[in-house]
């Protein structure tokens, strides 16, 4: 140790070109800069007698950086870099390096981090001081942590441990204690990282370094925190609060009261919460310590978004962006910008939300933060949910779980096997003995109640979740129960609904098909099903008509048409509901005269056709007689007591009409020709029947717009066998002159 020859404090042996006239160079420069008038290498506490430490950083640094002033970090570590390569002085050209490494680790700049370490690399090679290699280790494996590249960043802190292991520095090996701890915590292995911060805590104990173990508690509250048992973490952030207090570091009592109120808030115990991010703004604001101010503020931000003060919460955090934006403090802009995008979301504002969500994916990538990038990736796939861009939500989603599986997966199944030998390693080399002292004591009464809380908590997890397990059982089955009940009822009500359907759709049929009035058939019936008669009737005729077999019996169609003489007059004496009555009655006589396979047909009007099938054309002519006298002979009932004699018309057609052949007419001419018989039944008094039994000629002979006038003409040429009930040698009238005739046909 040199006491300086410019300032009034002492520096470390390699300092000693101070006392160079080189050395008086950058000291002049300091005074021209007016930066102080101490010496860059000294503290203003550090005056005196008081030893400055061999290793580790460099206090009048270390306390800028702490500050959060980086940029007099920076400038000084500049100033000792020029120095010591103006003065060739290897070594500490080396400490320069790290001090600049150590300042953009803290501003979050990795890569420049890393660009300072390499040479710092070589030169502590060159120069074979072990101190210098294990702090750049060191250095190097806090970048890797913040990285999120977990296992170089074990691999470093072990090399660094080595070291400090040969050089049997306590305090060093202390410190790196408890780096491993925090990075054993980072890649989930709780319990390895709570045994690291214990053994950092008994050395730092040892050597009583009141200022670190009250660190390593801090560091123990912190695993707490992350594990989410906050009343513990609770516990050890209020003693290391209390150790603060007593050493009156401003700076440690307000990181302690930010964590306390990070605790708190999660606690949901805004009160306290806020309270204790007050208190810590207030001492970084006092210090001062820029950054750490914001980190407060964002803190504070996120107990606003807790509370659901969106406004509040959206104000400071843009303060905090902004600034952390001029002061380059990556790590806090990104933290700023993902509660931004959080409280943006909890706005319903993806859009807003996507851009501070983009930005920070950017710098998190930009600076290696893969945490960070994967929790902006599901922030994003929240903003894609709410903009509805689903494909998007969940290509981000997947990108989350990637990054998460690779960080938490690969990382955490290497570092532990390499933390587990090393543990072993390391055990070995300290040869202290762990189990005799009284922090190992309390250590294993910790880890036994910790055991045993864990015990308890592990029985009421299972128990709970065996109940649970039970409950959504029996939950599951009396839901099936009810669902099963349910959709037998339901089943139950739609077959009673298909069937009521069923039932609906043949009534409207029926009704659609039959007449209202009287309920016979009506002409959509018997359209519907004509055809397939007349194609029955004539298989059955087959053999006949090619001249293979006799005439079948009992198989011919006769088509009946049937109209009712002068039906107005009875409209005109008794009423129209009269007449209807007659209709009813009429449909009674046509029921008796013929059987019940014969289709009853209300054609429209008075006019009926009834079908005979399974008859014979011989027959026709003594059905069309025995209808003629039903109707006839015994009046109808009009108005209850009164009678009218009724009187109807019939034209009758036989089928198959045309002999000796399987060419017959449609069903359109069969009803033409039954209509121009009708006529004719008309024409030739009422009260009559005609029917046409057969036809000689083929059947395209008879066009189904065939005239009465045409009938006439054949039935003089003897083409068309007749009937009647016209008196012999009496002439069928086809067709009338007779205007009046023609107008009172119906
Ligand atoms: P024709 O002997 O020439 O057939 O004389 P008609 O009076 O029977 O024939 P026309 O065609 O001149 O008159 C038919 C009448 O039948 C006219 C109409 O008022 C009546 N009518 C048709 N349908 C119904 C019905 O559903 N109920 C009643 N009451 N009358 C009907
Ligand atoms: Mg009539
Ligand atoms: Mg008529």
């Amino acid at each position: 140790m040199i006491r300086c020859r410019i300032c009034p404090g002492t520096h470390p042996r390699p300092m000693c070109y101070v006392r160079t006239i080189a050395g008086l160079l950058p000291c002049a420069l300091m005074l021209l800069r007016g930066l102080s008038l101490a010496c860059v290498l000294c503290t203003g506490a550090a005056l005196a007698d008081e030893p400055v430490p061999e290793t580790g950083p460099i206090p009048t640094i270390e306390a800028a950086r702490r500050e959060g002033d980086l940029a007099k970090a920076d400038q000084l570590a500049n100033t000792l870099l020029d120095v010591s390569r103006a003065g060739g002085a290897r070594e500490d050209e080396g400490r320069a390096l790290l001090e600049l490494a150590a300042n953009a680790r803290d501003r979050n700049d990795y890569p420049a981090a890393l660009g300072y370490l390499e040479p710092a690399f070589s030169i502590a090679a060159a120069t074979g001081e072990p101190r210098l290699q294990a702090r750049a280790h060191t250095l190097l494996g806090q970048v890797y942590r913040f990285q999120a590249r977990y296992q170089a960043a074990l691999d470093e802190a072990y090399r660094a441990m080595e070291i400090y292991l040969e050089l049997r520095d306590q305090g060093a090996i202390g410190d790196t204690y408890s780096n491993i701890g925090t990075t054993l915590e980072r890649v989930g292995q709780y319990e390895p990282a709570l045994n690291a911060h214990l053994q950092a805590l008994e050395i730092h104990s040892a050597l009583d370094d009141s200022e670190a173990a009250a660190s390593d508690i801090y560091n123990l509250g912190h695993l707490y925190v992350v594990i989410g048992d906050y009343p513990s973490a609770l516990g050890y952030f209020q003693d290391v609060l209390q150790l603060d207090l007593a050493s009156g570091d401003v700076g440690n009592i307000a990181y302690t009261n930010n964590k306390l109120g990070v605790v708190f808030t999660a606690m949901g115990d805004y009160k306290q919460a806020r309270e204790h991010l007050d208190e810590a703004l207030r001492l970084f604001q006092s210090i001062p310590a820029p950054r750490d101010v914001d980190w407060s503020r964002s803190l504070l931000a996120e107990l606003a978004l807790a509370q659901g003060n969106l406004d509040t919460a959206a104000g400071i955090i843009d303060g905090v962006i902004q600034r952390s934006r001029a002061g380059q403090f990556n790590s806090l802009l990104i933290d700023g910008l993902e509660t931004a995008g959080e409280i943006a979301l909890r706005r319903g504002e993806p859009d807003l939300a996507q851009a501070y969500i983009d930005e920070g994916i950017e710098r998190a990538r930009d600076v290696g933060q893969r945490h960070d990038q994967s929790h902006l990736e599901k922030l994003r796939a929240e903003a894609y949910r709410q903009q509805g861009a689903w494909q998007s939500a969940y290509a981000a989603l997947q990108r989350h779980v990637a990054m998460e599986t690779n960080i938490l997966g690969e990382n955490r199944v290497a570092a532990m096997g390499s933390a587990q030998s090393q543990a072993e390693f390391l055990r070995r080399g300290q040869q202290i003995e762990l189990l005799q002292n009284r922090q190992q004591l309390q250590e294993a009464q910790l880890e036994k109640a910790r055991l045993n809380r864990r015990g308890w908590v592990l029985a009421a997890c299972a128990t709970f979740a065996l109940l649970g397990l039970l409950l959504l059982r029996y939950l599951q089955w009396r839901l099936n129960r009810r669902l099963r009940t349910e959709v037998a009822a339901r089943t139950e009500e739609l077959s009673r609904k298909n069937r009521e359907l069923e039932e609906a759709y043949q009534r409207m049929e029926l009704i659609s098909l039959t007449d209202n009035l009287t309920g016979l058939y009506n002409r959509h019936f018997l359209e519907s099903l004509i055809d397939g008669e007349l194609e029955h009737c004539l298989r059955q005729h087959a053999g006949w008509l090619s001249g293979k077999t006799a005439r079948p019996e009992q198989a011919d169609l006769v088509a009946f048409l049937i109209d009712i003489d002068h039906f107005k007059r009875v409209n005109d004496r008794h009423g129209h509901s009269a007449g209807d009555d007659v209709l009813i009655q009429f449909r009674e006589r046509l029921e008796q005269v013929f059987r019940h396979s014969d289709f009853l047909v209300r054609w429209g009007g008075e006019e009926f056709v009834a079908i005979a099938r399974f008859t014979d054309h011989a027959g026709a002519r003594h059905l069309a007689q025995r209808l003629m006298s039903a109707i006839r002979d015994t009046p109808f009932r009009v108005n209850g007591d009164g009678l009218e004699t009724v009187t109807c018309s019939v034209g009758y057609v036989c089928y198959p009409l045309v002999r000796g052949t399987l060419q017959q007419p449609d069903w359109q001419t069969i009803i033409r020709l039954g209509d121009l018989c009708l006529y004719a039944a008309k024409y030739s008094g009422r009260d009559t029947w005609i029917g046409l039994e057969s036809f000689n000629g083929p059947a395209r002979d008879i066009p189904v717009s065939v005239s009465g006038h045409t009938l006439a003409q054949w039935t003089r040429a003897g083409r068309m066998q007749l009937a009647s009930s016209l008196p012999p040698e009496t002439e069928i009238r086809w067709e009338t002159e007779d205007r009046e005739a023609l107008a009172d046909v119906g």
